[in-house]
């Protein structure tokens, strides 16, 4: 055992915290699992952690059990504080719970650097916070790592190199600032209930700057424009993007024939400065 706790089907029956669909609920029972995926965010002594829907508490206790300096769950169903008030009880002053809706509560005014996010989440709440973690005001952001449970599908689109089906806007946002590798694939029934698809967990971490220099917002427009008919040749998705745009592909050293699944992180960044420059 990881801890002194019961064990989680316990936790459940007790607090009759039974999956709710709308909450996005598949729960990991299996505390060595839980703990696997703690580690998978590397050492957490002396970092505060934020975890995003921690539910009946499997993960928060692997991150507890692995060192963590602090723990900040922010968790909306109210149904879960009882057995995570028991967890707090057990490691005195390291876990704090929010009740809330992690896309509307900000938490940073809880946390203390270096910090890392660790989350199993609904998966479309995790896209959609994925999204607002890699696209900061500034740069460096908040966070050191992330290590996020995702549909594998989208776990695979966020590692995706050039020429693959996966690749898309999803790996040039993340891999532009930061490194991202798959450390475990787990099939539906690691969970309660098993959920339709294989999941997997996703380490991301931060680097100090940009892989290349460039706007973030001329290249996220480039890269939409792009991969939204990412059929095309791209000197007829980028058109709308300026007028001379063969003229700036190739300056680019871009084919203006290549479709967008061809391209490079560096060839997209030199053809989002080509585009501030012409403009
Ligand atoms: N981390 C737990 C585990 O691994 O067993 C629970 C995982 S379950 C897939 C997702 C958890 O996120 C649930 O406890 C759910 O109530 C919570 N949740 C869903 N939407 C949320 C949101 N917008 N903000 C915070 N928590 C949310």
């Amino acid at each position: 055992m990881i801890d002194a706790l019961p064990p989680l089907r316990y936790v459940i029956r007790t607090h009759d915290l039974r999956a709710k669909k709308s909450f996005g609920q598949n729960f990991l029972l299996d505390l060595n699992l839980t703990s696997r995926i703690a580690r998978a965010a590397g050492d957490l002594t002396g970092a505060d952690i934020l975890e995003v829907g921690p539910g009946p508490g499997g993960l928060t206790r692997g991150l507890l059990a692995e060192g963590a300096r602090k723990v900040l769950a922010v968790e909306k169903d109210p149904r879960c504080l009882p057995a995570l008030a028991e967890i707090a009880a057990a490691y005195p002053g390291r876990l704090q719970v929010i009740e809330g809706d992690a896309l509307a509560i900000d938490p940073l005014a809880h946390l203390r650097a270096p910090i890392k996010v660790v989350a199993n989440l609904p998966y479309n709440v995790g896209t959609e916070l994925l999204i607002r973690w890699m696209t900061p005001q500034s740069w460096p952001p908040f966070w050191e790592s992330l290590t996020l449970m995702f549909q594998r599908e989208v776990a695979e689109r966020i590692v995706a190199q050039p020429g693959a089906k996966a690749y898309g806007r999803l790996a040039l946002m993340v891999q532009w600032r930061a490194e991202a590798r798959i450390v475990l694939t787990l099939p539906p029934e690691a969970f309660t209930p098993p959920p339709k698809v294989s999941s997997a967990v996703v380490h991301i971490t931060r680097l100090a700057r940009p892989r290349f220099p460039a706007e973030a917002r001329t290249l996220e427009r480039v890269v939409a424009a792009g991969f939204n008919q990412r059929r095309k040749m791209l000197r007829a998705s980028l058109r709308g993007l300026h007028p001379q745009i063969e003229a700036l592909l190739e300056a680019a050293d871009i084919r203006p024939t290549a479709r967008a699944e061809e391209v490079g992180l560096e060839a997209w960044c030199t053809l989002a400065r080509e585009l501030d420059r012409a403009r």
